[in-house]
């Protein structure tokens, strides 16, 4: 098949493109590079079956594919409240035109959609029928709310235009390639600690994330593309469902680079959520999904990357 990826030289876009080579297929990498570098896809750069366009998806495009993985949007508080009416254009204009272009070409297409479009859950852990309880006029609404109006857009190409849609709610997922400042709570901590800094703890640590490998991740989007049948196109959690405090996480950290940890606290950010663990029990029936690799594998392969890089 003929596949297009955006945002395929970002953190996860960078590991999907790779895998859908591997696996003998051919490879559109659509990026605009504004957190996405070409040294994530540069080993790539070599195969016959790999091309990379500079390409805004704000702006309509027009490709022969017979899939898109769309996951052009800055995945980061720091990035996408940069410019955040451009994060909205992102996650709005963006989800159009793809759509536009999977209703032209008959292409089937999956949004990188989030667990933030829980927002701060009340429900706890998040099931896919949950409506979550999102602030509208925040400082993460522009990613928060951007991705609900994308799930909107992608519910109602299905209904009024046929258009073969796929949803993945991402929860927090790590690993290799992550950005060094990317200013997400793995790659700063393993970073600080790298460095022998502080470890930056906001708030009182107390709040909770459920943390995903990236090679786990990636395997379970793949299934969700290639799966049929009836309900494939409601939203599908994909996540690892061990939960940890942000203080646990520190810890994990330290053992996982073998460094004596010291924190600092600093200010709790705008509309944090207090809380999140993915249900996945409709991956597990859906795709035969769950992950296989724990935390502390995952942050000692994370770590020795970083220790390359930084
Ligand atoms: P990332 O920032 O590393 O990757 C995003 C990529 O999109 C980058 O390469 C960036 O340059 C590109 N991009 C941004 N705006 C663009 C535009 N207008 N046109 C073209 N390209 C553009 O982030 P990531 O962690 O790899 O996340 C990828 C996707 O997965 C995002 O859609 C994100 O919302 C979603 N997601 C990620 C997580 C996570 O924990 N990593 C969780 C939930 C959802
Ligand atoms: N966080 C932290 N220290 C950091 C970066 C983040 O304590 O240096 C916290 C942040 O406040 C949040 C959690 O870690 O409660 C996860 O943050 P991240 O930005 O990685 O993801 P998100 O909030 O989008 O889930």
């Amino acid at each position: 098949m003929r596949i297009l990826v955006t945002g395929g030289a970002g953190f996860i876009g960078s590991h999907l493109c790779e895998r859908l080579l591997d696996e003998g297929n051919e490879v559109i990498c659509l990026d605009n590079f504004f957190t996405g570098r070409k040294v994530n896809v540069a080993h790539l750069a070599g195969n016959p079956n790999f091309e990379i366009i500079r390409h805004d998806v704000t702006e309509p495009i027009f490709l022969e594919v017979d899939q898109i993985y769309n996951f052009a949007c800055p995945a980061s508080p720091v990035h996408y409240q940069y410019n955040p009416v451009k994060t909205v254009k992102t996650n709005v204009m963006g989800m159009v035109n793809m759509l536009g272009l999977a209703k032209r070409v008959r292409a089937r297409i999956l949004q990188a959609s989030t667990s933030e479009v829980y927002g701060d859950p009340i429900e706890h852990p998040q099931t896919e029928s949950y409506w979550g309880n999102v602030n509208p006029i925040g400082l993460r609404s522009c990613y928060d709310e951007g991705k609900r109006v994308a799930e909107t857009l992608m519910m109602d190409y299905h209904r009024q235009s046929g258009v073969d849609t796929r949803i993945v709610r991402i929860f927090n997922t790590y690993g290799e390639r992550m950005l060094e400042n990317d200013g997400r709570v793995v790659s700063n901590f393993i970073v600080q600690a790298l460095k022998d800094e502080e470890l930056t703890i906001y708030g009182d640590g107390s709040q909770t994330r459920s943390f995903c490998y990236v090679s786990d991740l990636v395997d379970g989007i793949i299934r969700l593309m290639n799966v049929d049948g009836d309900n494939v196109h409601m939203p599908v959690n994909l996540g690892n469902p061990g939960e940890f405090t942000m203080k646990e996480l520190a810890d994990e950290v330290g053992k996982a680079t073998g460094k004596d940890i010291r924190l600092k606290f600093m200010p709790l950010p705008q509309d944090d959520p207090k809380q999140r663990k993915p249900n996945i029990e409709r991956a597990k029936e859906l795709l035969g999904w769950e992950p296989t690799v724990p935390l502390a594998e995952g942050l000692k392969r994370t770590a020795a990357y970083f220790a390359s890089v930084v």
